[in-house]
């Protein structure tokens, strides 16, 4: 890292046990006369619950919010922001939810203001995403990124064990990318390492005892540092795998980030030694991989892609997809090596 650019991204984020009181005042803060509040149908009880918060500045809730944001249903949110008159939106949820507000951003310019329940990160980033007859496609647009993200991680004390593990893992992919991504800068280094830390430690208590409010507030800290990280830098093999395994087989988004992350960082770190050690600081370990496998099966997250329904049988194709577009990598990925990697993620064997 012995030059760099660092373009920092905007960002104003409001955090801490009952934060969620003060949505209103971020609304108001960016003049928002009529917020539509956007939720999945799961969440809807949280939606109404922030609509009653914002008062006359809310026109109503939007339940629909779905995984990878179809465009049938950005279509359907944006005609009712139409019809009601909104002139922003306030994404409560994870990052299905916060998809959906950043692509109706993307189309009609107005402001997002995000308040995450998941560790997903999607908040914190400029990347919108949109998926039309199984194709998703993204992109990347400073429009997109919320005005103001408000972390309140008492909205996480309800996310299952199971979801806040996977959850947890796929942020943490995100901080060990972005500490070999060829546009890491000591700022992002050091909130990547900050965040695995956060993360490493908060999980297993989550797991243990999600009622625990500490932990969780410490898990929701990491997932904001590595949600930023996601945002300012380039992404490797570990995100590009994820992305072609979600799109051609249509799996869990977090699930699959959990399985295959100790797979790209045994594959990755031996060929990026300062984002080994920042790893090796933050987990407290000599090898940082292992620690990774190491937490994954501690929180009891699916091991093998064949528990998430993969057939032996689709690797070839993965493969093919993953080295038809060239993206950014610590080493360079040939065919027999990505074949062996998949082969042991496919397995979860480390
Ligand atoms: P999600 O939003 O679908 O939420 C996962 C599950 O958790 C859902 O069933 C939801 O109802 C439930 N849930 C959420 N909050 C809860 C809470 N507090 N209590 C109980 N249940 C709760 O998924 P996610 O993992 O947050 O996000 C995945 C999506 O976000 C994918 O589509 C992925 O592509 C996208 N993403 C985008 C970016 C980006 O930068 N654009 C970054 C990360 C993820």
């Amino acid at each position: 890292m012995s030059s760099f650019i660092y373009d920092a991204l905007p960002m104003r984020v409001v955090f801490g046990s009952g934060s969620l009181a003060r949505v209103a005042g971020e609304v108001e803060r960016l003049g928002l006369k009529r917020a539509l509040v956007l939720s999945t149908p799961a969440r809807r009880e949280l939606a109404d619950r922030v609509a009653m918060l914002l008062g006359d500045r809310s026109a109503g809730v939007f339940d629909q919010a779905r995984m990878h944001v179809p465009v049938t249903t950005a279509d359907a949110a944006q005609a009712v922001g139409e019809e009601l008159g909104a002139d922003g939106w306030v994404a409560t949820g994870g990052g299905s939810t916060i998809g959906l507000a950043k692509a109706l951003a993307l189309r009609g310019g107005l402001p997002v203001v995000a308040v995450p329940t998941t560790y997903a990160g999607s908040e914190m980033t400029p990347i919108w995403g949109l998926t039309q007859d199984g194709r998703k496609q993204t992109g990347r647009d400073r429009a997109v990124l919320p005005r103001a993200v408000v972390y309140d991680p008492d909205l996480t004390l309800t996310l299952p064990p199971s979801v806040s593990a996977t959850s947890g893992l796929n942020a943490v992919a995100h901080a060990v990318e972005a500490l070999y991504a060829p546009d890491v800068s000591p700022v992002i280094a050091a909130m990547a390492e900050q965040g695995v830390r956060d993360l490493a430690a908060a999980l297993p208590v989550i797991v243990e005892r999600p009622g625990d409010a500490a932990a969780r507030a410490a898990g929701l800290q990491g997932a904001w540092l590595c949600g930023a990280c996601l945002g300012a830098t380039t992404m490797g093999l570990h995100h590009k795998l994820c992305h072609v395994l979600g799109g051609m087989l249509d799996l869990p988004h977090a699930e699959t980030h959990a399985v295959v992350l100790p797979h790209v960082a045994a594959y990755n770190l031996p060929a990026a030694p300062s984002a080994a050690a920042a790893l090796r600081r933050a987990l407290a370990t000599d090898d940082a991989a292992a620690a990774l496998a190491g937490l994954g099966s501690r929180l009891g997250v699916p091991t093998g892609l064949r528990d998430l329904g993969v057939g032996e049988a689709d690797l070839p194709r993965i493969a093919d997809e993953v080295l038809t577009h060239p993206y950014s990598n610590p080493r360079p990925v040939t065919r027999p090596e990505l074949e062996a990697l998949l082969h042991a993620a496919w397995e979860g064997r480390t």
